[in-house]
């Protein structure tokens, strides 16, 4: 009975494993054609720099930004769809001085986690003690 079940296991691991690899090889080649379809739609008027911003433990973080005059953002990805479709130049640079010198915003493609770097209400709290 024991050995029984086991070897019922045993069927069930070796059948996950061998579906796996074909798996990641079609997850590759979605985001190859997810790209492509978010190049056309990134062309608009780039925001006002903006106001309240804080970088707390992320004094250090390297991020890139397209230099063309109509992009408004950073990224923490170098293969990011948004970067990629960057018809001018791109630079890497520290997360403060993307946001400081170039008046950059996060990515909503790649680092949509980094939006609270402008939240308005986190960075009051923080910049009360620098008086503004
Ligand atoms: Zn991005």
């Amino acid at each position: 009975m024991f050995k029984k079940t086991l070897a019922g296991m045993c069927g069930l691991l070796i059948s996950l494993a061998a579906c796996q690899s074909p798996d990641n090889a079609q997850t590759e080649q979605t985001d190859a054609q997810e790209s492509t379809a978010i190049a056309d739609t990134t062309k608009r008027e780039p925001r006002p720099k903006p106001e309240y911003y804080s970088f707390k433990g992320l004094e250090k973080k390297r991020v890139y930004i397209c230099m063309d005059p109509s992009e408004d953002t950073f990224h923490q990805k170098h293969d990011c769809p948004v970067l990629i479709s960057c018809a001018s130049t791109f630079r890497n640079l520290t997360l403060p001085r993307a946001v400081e010198a170039f008046g950059r915003y996060n990515c909503e493609t790649c680092s949509a986690d980094l939006a609270y770097v402008f939240d308005e209400n986190a960075v009051r709290m923080e910049t009360g003690l620098q008086g503004q």
